[in-house]
């Protein structure tokens, strides 16, 4: 499929940190509880840390105890692609995004909100553009 943000792996490689790349562009998971947004309250857009798209706002966060950021909806439903992952033993939603086709991690059903969605996502995904910052 076609992205708005291609990049070569070697393009990637030198844009994003090692555990940035080994998220966004392996389908790795960070540990639970070590990523800088999981407890994060400050309002503001999360972007992707990949491509800069915008993916979440600090409105739909919540507190999942899950270890990861949380999220009861993406900014608008064009942002984020879901498919189908078996990998692990397990079959997951994975979620991706749209834009740059980065791995951001997984949606549940068991979130909090009307849709009962838990996007459970990496911090290392995403980078936070506080509210008032440009
Ligand atoms: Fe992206």
């Amino acid at each position: 499929m076609a992205r708005r943000v291609e990049l070569t792996d070697e393009e990637w490689r030198a844009r994003l940190t090692p555990e940035q790349y080994a998220v966004l562009r392996e389908q790795a998971t960070e540990r639970p509880f070590t990523g800088t947004y999981t407890d994060t309250e400050d309002p503001g857009v999360y972007r992707c840390a990949g491509c800069g798209t915008e993916l979440f706002r600090s409105d739909a966060k919540f507190h999942s105890g899950s270890g990861w950021p949380s999220f009861v909806e993406p900014t608008s439903l064009d942002a984020v692609e879901t498919r189908t992952d078996a990998s692990h033993g397990m079959v997951r939603t994975e979620v991706v995004c749209a834009a740059c086709g980065g791995h951001l991690g997984h949606v549940f059903d068991d979130g909090p909100g009307p849709a009962g969605q838990r996007f459970c996502i990496n911090s290392c995904a995403l980078r936070l553009e506080p509210a008032g910052d440009g």
